[in-house]
């Protein structure tokens, strides 16, 4: 059945090949078998239940948290040529039956329908004359108490299976499970422990970033400003501040909708509605905002306020770059963050127990915030991941100021949160080091202790903050739930002893996202009218990955269409001659655009073939050195980007890398011999020892970074 599956994929959706989990759990979703997928977002979990949707001979029913997203998905679905309705109680009777009917009659195989539904004695009924074949559980993860959005409907689920004829296949999926989560899941819905395929929850199109200290009102206006071309979500913790931000954003001009549980039905509707059909750029919104959200040209989630945990942090940001573009998750941090986030742990009605996990869970997260180390491996640690290597994109990857040594601080610390007996909190023992003269000081006469004042050359803040780099570290941690006071770990006694080293990085800028294609935003107002027309969201008539595909590979034919990404042969019948003639009438007006990017067949689907998409690579060459390989056998760089579908700047430091490691790279069809000289001409008069900044500045505007590292390596070497 695979293969007929595949077929179908590249009919439908126009993929050529499953993912490595879409095909595990295909395979055994086609033997029948109870399943449980655990991806990403973005890894393309619907894929695994829509294809299957297609062969089957019975109904196959999607149990699916959020309404709003069902119309989406059907909408979507009926763009690649797939026929599926929903039922849920948006619906009138009538429609509800009429719909029915369609399923009896075979015209709808796949069918979405919300978990309350199931709690209704004549919607069982009605199931138990129908042909089942296959229920998939979405966002099974609402399934456990332990999971961070339990739904006590979805506990109806397993009793519901159980009452079906004909045994369906289930297969649970979610992009966040814990093993206490997962465990219970397969538990509730019959599923062997074998039976749970999960890819790892890397994913390599999102860049993590960590902003401390900054204005955040000015970051984000900054932000928007530098990247106003693109869709994007600011998170704010409450309604308060989502007005707030929004009424700002709104002010300066920029296209700005709003969703949180204050607002009616209707209003957030609509506001999601305009969001989805790339009407309002930006969407400020609570958590309430996202689960119903498939838009899959999301560029930028910002975090304005630290979420509580993060499952949710993952989740939320995660909505950034499902169709696999670069994309960039970006979380403002302030210490009084977590002031917010306790207070509302402690004012729910949860039991104890949980809440101690909360708090737990709470901690993680701002260690996230703390850590000076790789971002999403810390996350794909937090979730057991078992590939976990530094991602090289995130804000700590990519941070490459010098390194202090702090041993001496840390101890000063140590010894200090160890005479007070280790009872109590960041305030208290930040005070006690700066030698504060408050009042309590005296009351705990810390003002005797010998740490008392070690610090004094600092601020109560700095220090604080040094503490929070040191739990982030896990050289201590924090305990006792709302108000947690410091202790030492087993990590902390070889730094009193002097056998280990603490290191510290010593303060941060903003980022851009990468340039378009020139082509892109013709293309892009194109899928804003074609969708306009056929009435549907731009992304289902093409995501920004296959916008970017298109740039890549400029097709001139329906058939080089088909060899896009994400190009079906509905769309191309539904849109291809618009786009052809935009591409057309591009390529008259620039008529060298097309050699540069007209791959030769070597190269045609070159990273396709290499790895199956999420990035598991089929094989196991350093990415750099399949770069150089291509280089090496004459291609140029625009080439290459095409062909691995990444940036040019990638590809260029990839021929840097090959050059340190030794390997012949030919730079002179790359760099011109008169920048080289002029560069020399600088660096004899202003050396190297200050970095490439003054440099750059002494030379012309274009001469970049990559021809002076070029000349710099080359100048290491020979002297
Ligand atoms: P999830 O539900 O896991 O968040 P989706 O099912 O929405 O992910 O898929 C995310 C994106 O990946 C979609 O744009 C989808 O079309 C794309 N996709 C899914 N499977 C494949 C595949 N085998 N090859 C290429 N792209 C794929
Ligand atoms: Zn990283």
């Amino acid at each position: 059945m695979l293969n007929q599956a595949e077929e179908k994929l590249k009919e439908h959706f126009g993929y050529d090949d499953f993912r490595k989990g879409q095909k595990d759990i295909l395979e055994k979703v086609f033997d029948h078998q109870n399943t449980m997928g655990v991806m990403p977002t973005g890894g393309g979990k619907s894929i695994c239940y829509q294809i299957p949707s297609l062969l089957f001979s019975g109904v196959t029913l999607v149990v699916s948290p959020l309404i709003s997203l069902m119309k989406d998905q059907v909408d979507e679905l009926q763009e690649v040529g797939i026929d599926s309705t929903f039922i849920n109680s948006s619906l009138h009777h009538e429609e509800v039956r009429e719909r029915i009917d369609g399923i009896r009659h075979g015209i709808h195989k796949l069918v979405y329908v919300a978990p309350e539904r199931l709690e209704s004695a004549g919607f069982l009924q009605m199931l138990q004359s129908l042909p089942i074949s296959l229920i998939a559980v979405d966002e099974a993860h609402c399934l456990s108490q332990w999971g961070h959005d339990f739904r006590p409907s979805y506990l109806k689920i397993p009793s519901l299976i159980q009452q079906l004829p004909g045994q369906p296949a289930v297969l649970a999926l979610t992009a966040t499970a814990t093993p206490e989560v997962t465990e219970d899941i397969c538990q509730a819905l019959s599923i062997s422990p074998k039976n749970v395929v999960q890819t790892g929850f890397a994913r390599e199109n999102l860049s993590f970033h960590v902003v401390k200290g900054m204005d955040r009102d000015k970051y984000i206006k900054d932000y928007m400003k530098r990247n106003n071309r693109y869709s994007g979500i600011i998170y704010a913790a409450t309604r308060k501040e989502v007005e707030r931000l929004h009424e700002k954003l709104t002010r300066l001009g920029i296209s700005v909708g709003k969703y949180h549980g204050g607002l009616t039905t209707d209003e957030r509707r609509q506001m999601q509605e305009s969001f989805v059909y790339d009407e309002t750029q930006v969407m400020v919104a609570t958590n309430a905002f996202g689960m119903g959200i498939n838009k899959s040209n999301v560029r930028f989630v910002i975090h304005a306020q630290m979420p509580r945990n993060i499952e949710s942090y993952y989740q939320e940001a995660g909505r950034a770059g499902r169709d696999g573009e670069d994309s960039e998750c970006i979380l403002l941090f302030t210490p009084q963050d977590i002031r917010i986030q306790q207070f509302l742990i402690d004012q729910s009605t949860m039991a104890d127990d949980r809440k101690e996990n909360e708090y737990t869970k709470l901690q993680a997260i701002v260690n996230y915030c703390h850590t000076e180390n790789c971002l999403q491996a810390y996350i794909l640690e937090y979730f057991s991941d078992s590939d976990i290597k530094p991602c090289g994109r995130c804000s700590e990857c990519v941070d490459n100021r010098n390194t202090v040594d702090v041993t001496k601080e840390a101890q000063m610390v140590f010894s200090c949160i160890k005479r007070m007996n280790e009872r109590f909190g960041k305030t208290m023992v930040a005070q006690v080091l700066v030698g504060s003269a408050n009042k309590k000081m005296k009351d705990f006469s810390f003002t005797k202790l010998s740490t008392y004042g070690l610090l004094k050359d600092r601020t109560q803040k700095e220090v604080s903050q040094f503490i929070d780099y040191l739990v982030a570290s896990q050289f201590l941690k924090m305990s006792g739930g709302n108000y947690p006071v410091l202790q030492l770990t087993e990590n902390t006694i070889p730094v009193l002893k002097g056998e280990i080293k603490v290191e510290k990085k010593q303060a941060k800028q903003t980022t851009v996202l990468a340039k378009q294609h020139p082509l892109f935003e013709t293309l892009r107002g194109l899928r804003t009218s074609l969708a306009k027309q056929h009435q549907v969201a731009p992304y289902m008539v093409f995501s920004d990955q296959t916008l970017n595909d298109l740039c890549a590979k400029l097709p001139e034919t329906k058939e080089d269409l088909l060899e896009v990404k994400g190009v079906g042969q509905m769309k191309v019948d539904s849109y291809g001659e618009h786009f052809l003639q935009a591409i057309a009438e591009f390529l008259h007006a620039n008529p060298d655009e097309k050699k540069s990017f007209d791959l030769p067949s070597r190269l045609k689907n070159y990273e396709q073939k290499q790895t199956d998409g999420i990035g598991n690579k089929k094989d196991k060459t350093p990415s750099f050195l399949k770069t150089i390989e291509l280089f090496n056998e004459g291609y140029t760089i625009e080439q290459i980007c095409a062909a691995r579908n990444v940036k040019y700047t990638t590809i260029q430091s990839h021929l840097l890398q090959a050059a340190d490691d030794g390997i012949a790279v030919d730079f002179d069809r790359l760099v011109k011999p008169e920048h080289i000289a002029q560069i020399k001409e600088v660096v004899d008069q202003i050396g190297l020892e200050n970095g490439m900044k003054p440099i750059k500045e002494a030379l012309s505007e274009e001469i970049d970074y990559f021809t002076i590292r070029v000349f710099v390596n080359d100048y290491l070497v020979k002297g």
